[in-house]
Formats: C-alpha cells, sequence, structure tokens
C-alpha cells in the first residue's frame, strides 16, 4: 500500500473513503447486506423446497418411486448453488489472506468475518456483484415473504400425533396456494384449501389487529 493514489470505489465508481480501500463505504455496507441476507435466503429456499418435496410425494401418489426421487426440487438447487458461491468465496479468502482466521464457521459467517479486509481487495467488486447476482435470482424466483407475512404456528396440534402443532405458510409468489404442514412431514390435503384460506386470513387478522 505505498500507492498514494486514491482510485474510486471498483465496484460503483464512487469516491472512496480511504486510501488504498477498494470498494467505498455504500458497496462495504452492500457486501454486509448481501452476506447477512444469505442465511435468511437460504432457509427461505429450505423451507419451499420442503413444500415442493411434500407436494410431489402427497399428490403423485408415488412418493416412494426412487426415481422420482433424482428430482430435486429447483429451490434446493439454487441453495446449493448460493452455498457454492460463498464456500468458493471462503476458498480464495483463505488462500489469500497473510494469516487467515481458523475455519471454525465457514460459509458466509466467515466472509462476515474477513469483510473488512475483503474490502481492500482488487477482487471485492467481483465478490460483490456474483453475490449480489446470485441473490438477486433467487429473490425474484421466490420472494421472501415479508415478515408480518412469515410462516406462522397455528394452535392446532398436528394430526398424525406427532406432538407439535401444525404451521401456516404463507404463499410465497403471487398466485401459489396456501400450504399448512408439520414439521415431522405431514401436509395438510388439497381438498382442505378452503380451510387453508380461512386459517391463513385468520392469522393474517390477528396480525395486522397485533
Ligand atoms: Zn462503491
Ligand atoms: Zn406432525
Amino acid at each position: 500500500m505505498t500507492d498514494a493514489v486514491v482510485a474510486p470505489c471498483g465496484a460503483c465508481g464512487s469516491q472512496v473513503d480511504c486510501v488504498g480501500i477498494v470498494l467505498c463505504l455504500t458497496c462495504r455496507s452492500r457486501l454486509l447486506d448481501a452476506l447477512s441476507a444469505v442465511p435468511r435466503i437460504l432457509d427461505h429456499l429450505a423451507v419451499v423446497a420442503r413444500l415442493e418435496v411434500g407436494c410431489q410425494s402427497l399428490y403423485s401418489g408415488r412418493g416412494g418411486n426412487p426415481a422420482e426421487r433424482d428430482i430435486l426440487p429447483a429451490a434446493w438447487l439454487a441453495a446449493d448453488e448460493l452455498k457454492a458461491l460463498v464456500d468458493s468465496w471462503v476458498l480464495l479468502v483463505r488462500d489469500k489472506m497473510r494469516k487467515p482466521p481458523a475455519l471454525a464457521d465457514g460459509g458466509y459467517r466467515y466472509l462476515l468475518r474477513c469483510r473488512e479486509w475483503i474490502g481492500y481487495q482488487d477482487w471485492a467488486p467481483d465478490l460483490l456483484a456474483e453475490l449480489r447476482r446470485e441473490i438477486g435470482t433467487c429473490r425474484a424466483r421466490w420472494p421472501l415473504p415479508d415478515d408480518s407475512e412469515s410462516a406462522r404456528e397455528l394452535p392446532i396440534a398436528c394430526p398424525r400425533g406427532c406432538g407439535r402443532n401444525q404451521v401456516i405458510y404463507p404463499p410465497t409468489y403471487p398466485g401459489q396456494p396456501i400450504t399448512i404442514a408439520c414439521d415431522c412431514g405431514w401436509i395438510c390435503p388439497e381438498d382442505a384449501q378452503d380451510f387453508l384460506a380461512q386459517c391463513y386470513y385468520a392469522v393474517k387478522r390477528s396480525q395486522t389487529a397485533a
């Protein structure tokens, strides 16, 4: 860092706040936002994938067919891609850093821990761009339900007698049916759709009233 020339931000071109840094303050906070969003998106994709699998096996009636199990839900594949992208950058960070922190917690947490150092690396704009692109693709295809519309536990026991309560999942994209399911794998049958809709709107009303 002997070069005292202040180059513009490598990602957006605006002025940086200190010598030698590649990402400006705004882009560093964009990186923080993107990394912080990763766990929420992975959780969301896992729920979507689980519902996809559950619906497939419930309605196809051939859930035990091994050939069908090979068809992985798209949300699952998207989650894998996002994880693979994060992991590839973790590898690079560990390769380039002179004294990389121990790999106690991998994935996005590792990048979060190293993000100050990352802001000085000439490849930081690539990391930011790739991460934001991947996250944008996932969010466009499977929008995160807004916080008022997150999954809600219903005060109704699972009919399988597993001891848990049923959970209502709002639609994750317009036109998707509402789903009521249990963590044990039970999914409320489709013919109870009216009941599902009533529960959903009752939960929504209670949320807006709260
Ligand atoms: Zn910038
Ligand atoms: Zn259950």
